[in-house]
């Protein structure tokens, strides 16, 4: 996989500082790691400012939580040591482990490239939905906007990146990682692409309920501590019916059905015990 497959392409910018950005535009397009970019013809495209040159960190850890620059590869975020009191610490691994591709993919693939693609199934979308992640913007005017994740995914394919506009980072807040989480995700196939993912957190704030790759776009469900099967089962229903997710890896009902199933499993299994 290479710019030399995308036959339309003349040029690759390595950006090294922020100005290489003011290159983006209808017909150049930011490369991180590629995995889709060089999966399939890009006629538009006439040049790629690869973002992978501008030397973010992977990650930064402080007081606040975690910060991903959108360059950092999954595959980094799967086997990162966190601090021992955030116990929401295997759900990093759990997503990532959600995402079915060979390992020349998983290894190449970004956290930003993931978030951008916003396949239902985007497994960091499932991830920062989950734990109240946002992701900041680098806008072209040299300013910066962030949004929460389940802004920023506004559907199948679609965000809520304007023209010029890059994915910096994906900030995740200490609180959320401090939580207990549960996660459960269900496929067609042993080997396929995410149907349902439903992941749980239970904070002192509340229980927190993430629904992706069911739904075209994150829906996360709120109450003040675990719901009742009743009410559990009137949120999902309540999902507006124009989100369920309907193609080759799943049909809406499918979909609809199994996550209340999964939803279940998740409030059961943080029902014990105490919030974080
Ligand atoms: C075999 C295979 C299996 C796959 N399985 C899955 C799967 O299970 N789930 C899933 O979600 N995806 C899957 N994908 C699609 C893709 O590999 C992933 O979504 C991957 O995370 C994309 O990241 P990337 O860094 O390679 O992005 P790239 O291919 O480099 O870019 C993807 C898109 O995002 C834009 N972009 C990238 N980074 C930024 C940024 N920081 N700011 C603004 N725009 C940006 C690019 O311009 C491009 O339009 C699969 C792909 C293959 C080939």
């Amino acid at each position: 996989m290479s710019a030399l497959d995308l036959h339309t392409v003349e040029r690759v910018v390595v950006a090294r500082t922020r100005a290489d950005l003011a290159e983006l535009g209808p017909d150049t397009a930011p490369l991180a790691g590629g995995t889709w970019l060089f999966s399939e013809p890009q006629d538009h495209l006439r040049a790629l400012v690869d973002l992978t040159g501008l030397g973010w960190p992977d990650v930064e850890v402080s007081h606040d939580g975690l910060t991903v620059a959108a360059t950092c590869p999954v595959a980094v975020l799967a086997g990162l040591e966190l601090p021992a009191g955030w116990a929401a610490r295997p759900l990093l691994a759990q997503c990532c482990a959600a995402f079915l591709a060979p390992p020349k993919v998983q290894r190449s693939a970004t956290v930003g490239g993931n978030l951008c693609m916003a396949y239902p199934a985007g497994p960091m979308i499932s991830l920062a939905a989950a734990l109240d992640g946002s992701v900041c913007l680098w806008c072209p005017d040299g300013g910066e906007r962030r949004l929460p994740v389940t802004e920023f995914v506004l559907g199948d394919t679609r965000t809520a990146l304007r023209a010029g506009e890059v994915v910096r980072s994906l900030a995740l807040p200490a609180a959320a990682l401090a939580a207990r989480t549960a996660f459960r995700k269900i496929a067609l196939s042993p080997l396929g692409r995410s149907g349902a993912v439903v992941i749980g957190r239970r904070d002192a704030d509340g229980f927190h309920l993430a629904v992706s790759a069911a739904t075209v776009r994150p829906v996360v469900l709120r109450w003040p501590a675990p719901p009742g099967p009743d009410l559990l089962a009137s949120a999902v229903d309540g999902i507006d019916p124009d989100l369920w997710h309907d193609d080759a890896h799943g049909a809406a009902d499918w979909r609809r059905a199994v996550t209340g199933v999964l939803a279940r499993e998740v409030v059961a299994e943080l029902s014990g015990g105490t919030a974080a």
